[in-house]
């Protein structure tokens, strides 16, 4: 790797929103990477934020040095502080000085907060401007319109981080998507890929999360297990890239190595393979337009021997049909059908209601608040999203009682 080349990327300033979770532990292996390999000062850190794991936010703020460490738990400012103490790193908390975080200045973001929560926080990195590596599908999902208004009014380029959209972005060829017959996104099955549904209806937390390729956090491994992860990404994809629902769709491939396929009108597919490993698309959005070495797992085809395709069942992942139905109905629908699904997943991890319910407790909200307009501001977007949050609260009870 030429160094002079990659300087001004491996002097970008970086802010990690959600540092302590699985994609921000994952993108400051990369950084810890790109400091011992090129440059110790690389990737200096304008901010690192969590929500309440403030012991391993202290941590990283150590061995990182951000500017500033911020806890969304406002609690837990004053132990933040105490863990911080003599090392001159800013310290603040709550809601609000997260997204004061994310508006400070900096070349990258990386959104790596889960669910709508990053909504506000990731508004305020686009409004900002520079590269935004956004891995929080669920922003795009709850606020598509808002976030594209916000897009085209700023300087911001957003890099998706999300492995299916990381790949689309460096297949598709934007001067010609005209041409783009169909995006296929691909996804593994999840853990429950070939259980029958009378055995899905009795999975344990435990058993949803235990994803076969990829080790992530817990919402998003519920997700892969309904196949609402791909729902989600489907409603990302039309929105990032443009495309309507009729050329956007999922193909099951369960050792998630190819991740994106780009049908072209010549007869061309073109596909990303890559490792299971979301270090690759981190180091493609923190490099972008340029590549670095990353720690990522090189991929071996021979030892992996065959690559393996198949339809996505959608009776039995009623999940993944009625994202679609929402993608195509369009207006808040997508907005109702995130919030349902995270109120949804939580539930599910708390024990109250059982895997197969998830979906019900999504389309009960769904029938509900039908139909609305989608919101045209962030506010209203919240409003939306707190009206769906109540109603889906309101169906688990049903369920529950
Ligand atoms: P995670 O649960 O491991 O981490 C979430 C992070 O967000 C933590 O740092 C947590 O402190 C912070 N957070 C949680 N609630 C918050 C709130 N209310 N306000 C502010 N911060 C809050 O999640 P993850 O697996 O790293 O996923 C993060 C996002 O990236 C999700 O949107 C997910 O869909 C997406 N994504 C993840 C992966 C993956 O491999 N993990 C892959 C593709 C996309
Ligand atoms: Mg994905």
């Amino acid at each position: 790797m030429n160094l002079s080349d990659l300087k001004h990327v491996l002097w970008r300033r970086l802010t990690v929103l959600g540092s302590t979770g699985s994609i921000g532990v994952s993108t400051l292996s990369v950084v810890d990477y790109a400091r011992t390999q090129f440059d110790e000062q690389a990737f200096p850190i304008e901010a690192l934020t969590a929500q309440s794991n403030v012991d391993a936010l202290a941590a990283q703020a150590r061995r990182f040095r951000p500017a500033r460490a911020v806890i969304g738990d406002a609690l837990l400012y004053g132990r933040l502080r105490d863990l911080l103490a003599g090392t001159g790193i800013e310290v603040a908390a709550g809601d609000k000085a997260i997204v004061d975080a994310a508006a400070e200045p900096a070349d990258v973001t990386m959104v790596a907060i889960v669910g709508a929560a990053g909504l506000a926080p990731a508004l305020a990195a686009v409004r900002r401007g520079g590269l935004i590596a956004l891995a929080n599908k669920e922003c795009v999902v709850a606020a598509g319109h808002v976030f594209l208004e916000a897009m085209r009014s700023s300087r911001a380029m957003i890099i998706p981080v999300d492995s299916e959209h990381n790949a689309a972005f460096q297949v598709l060829d934007f001067a010609q998507e005209h041409a783009v017959e169909r995006v296929t996104l691909t996804a593994s099955g999840g853990p429950f890929r070939s259980w029958p549904m009378e055995r899905m209806a009795r999975a344990t937390p435990e058993q949803a999360v235990a994803h076969p390729n990829w080790s992530m956090g817990a919402k998003i491994s519920v997700d892969s297990a309904t196949l609402m992860n791909k729902g989600l990404e489907l409603i990302e994809a039309h929105h990032l890239f443009g495309l309507p629902a009729d050329r956007l769709d999922v193909i099951v491939h369960p050792q998630s190595i190819v991740h994106c396929l780009i049908y072209y009108a010549d007869g061309s597919i073109l596909a990303h393979l890559s490792a299971p490993d979301m270090r690759t698309p981190i180091a493609v959005a923190l490099a972008w337009p340029r590549r670095m070495t990353s720690p990522s797992q090189r991929l071996d085809l021979a030892a992996v021997g065959g690559l393996s395709f198949e339809a996505a069942d959608r009776q039995r992942f009623p999940c993944l049909a009625l994202a679609e139905d929402c993608l195509r109905a369009g207006g808040a629908a997508p907005t109702v059908l995130n919030a349902a699904n995270e109120i949804a997943v939580q539930a599910f991890l708390h024990g109250q209601i059982g895997f197969m319910d998830i979906c019900g407790v999504a389309e009960q909200t769904l029938a509900h608040l039908q139909p609305q307009r989608p919101g045209r501001d962030l506010e209203s977007v919240l409003a939306i999203d707190a009206d769906a949050r109540r109603a889906a609260s309101t169906a688990i009870l049903r369920l529950a009682a």
